[in-house]
């Protein structure tokens, strides 16, 4: 057996000499946050490079999310997915806003867009959909629905850094898109994050939330609104800026990585890998694989436990779904059962930059091994 740990992620970084030489002018202006220049070289060449029209840069994913609903002064329910990292729901109850959970696609694992009619009431204020895995939300029928409903529409891009669909960033699509630079992601400032949006959304919207994460601070003598702290620094911002000059590249060694996974599970029943979609220009952030216990043989826990055997560590993400967490237990899971089930028999494998052809085919034997 192999002994070599492979993890699920493994960060991007820049080399040593260049994020020190990145870091040399903040001893020089003695600036360390509170939008000093490197953050404000990082938000103009993410605006560039997102083809976006404003972007605010943040803390972190989460404190984009919360503020963006915070910054629209939402009130009632927010249709959101089950099928996400728990911070999306977070950031709508920690706003006292209700989360209504709508099912997902068994394709993409985005929300089902003809799930959510049924759930809009007198209440509801807003959709938060989430580009889940990098996989593209159905945009045009959200959008289209929304705008019937008068519904504001928020998404969760976490995951969806650099894609484009149809041609143009996915940044610019939706009233608003939150996006995490966290360590694990594409493209990471370390921690931190971004709400993107157009100009005429950036008139109002996007001035607020520049208040909302300095305490809601507008000048020295007023402060209009309650919020938290969540600017980001200087030495994060200069972190992004060294990363985004390598972010293409990164993005092409993951597209080796995900064909070289794909030739070696292509094809083996039971085994149902990541839809390719129409239109989009992928990033290759996560390498999802679901297992049909009948047909492969062998369920998600067996082969999580398996590859674990084998000192390799893939992540049950998302389980559990958002609707089965303890803090969450007054809702039904089985109101969302293609998100049940995919929860259930998911596995997202290691996937990284520098992750090995080698150890991407010692993956895949252990897997197949796992089959009938
Ligand atoms: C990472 C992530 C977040 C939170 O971002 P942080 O930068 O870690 O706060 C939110 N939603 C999704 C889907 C994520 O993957």
């Amino acid at each position: 057996m192999d002994d070599k740990k492979i993890f699920v992620t493994r960060p991007s970084m820049p080399s040593f000499e260049e994020y020190t030489e990145e870091i040399k002018s903040i001893w020089e202006s003695q600036w360390l946050t509170n939008n000093g220049a490197e953050h404000e070289k990082l938000k103009k060449e993410l605006q560039d490079y997102l083809g976006v029209e404003h972007v605010e840069l943040l803390t972190n994913g989460h404190m984009a999310l919360e503020l963006s609903l915070q910054a629209l002064g939402l009130k009632g329910e927010v249709i959101t997915t089950p099928f996400t990292f728990v911070s999306t729901t977070n950031a709508i109850v920690r706003n006292g806003l209700k989360p209504v959970f709508c099912d997902i696609r068994p394709d993409d694992y985005t929300m089902d867009p003809d799930k959510i009619e049924s759930l809009i009431t007198e209440n509801t204020c807003a959709i938060m959909p989430v580009h889940v895995y990098g996989n593209v939300c159905q945009i045009e029928k959200i959008g289209e629905i929304a705008r019937k409903h008068h519904l504001a529409v928020i998404y969760d891009a976490a995951h969806t850094f650099g894609i484009r669909y149809k041609g143009r960033g996915i940044a610019g699509y939706g009233d608003a898109s939150c996006f995490s630079f966290h360590a694990t992601k594409v493209f990471n400032t370390i921690e931190g994050g971004a709400v993107c949006c157009n100009a005429e959304m950036a008139e109002t919207f996007g001035k607020k939330l520049a208040c909302l994460k300095d305490f809601g601070i507008v000048d020295e003598e007023t402060v209009s609104w309650i919020g938290p702290n969540a600017k980001m620094n200087e030495f994060c911002a200069a972190m992004g800026l060294c990363n985004l000059r390598h972010v293409n590249d990164e993005i092409a060694r993951r597209k080796l990585v995900n064909d070289r996974y794909r030739k070696n599970l292509e094809g083996i029943e039971g085994i149902q890998l990541n839809a390719v979609q129409k239109d989009v220009t992928p990033n290759y952030a996560y390498f999802p694989v679901v297992f049909d216990k009948e047909k492969f043989g062998a369920d998600r826990d067996e082969v999580f436990a398996k590859l674990k055997e084998n000192n390799i560590f893939a992540r049950k993400y998302f389980y559990p779904a958002v609707n089965a967490m303890d803090c969450y237990k007054e809702y039904d899971p089985m109101e969302t059962p293609v998100a049940y089930c995919m929860s259930h028999s998911v596995l997202t494998l290691p996937m990284y930059a520098s992750l090995g052809m080698d150890e991407i085919d010692r993956i895949c034997e252990v897997i197949r091994a796992c089959g009938k």
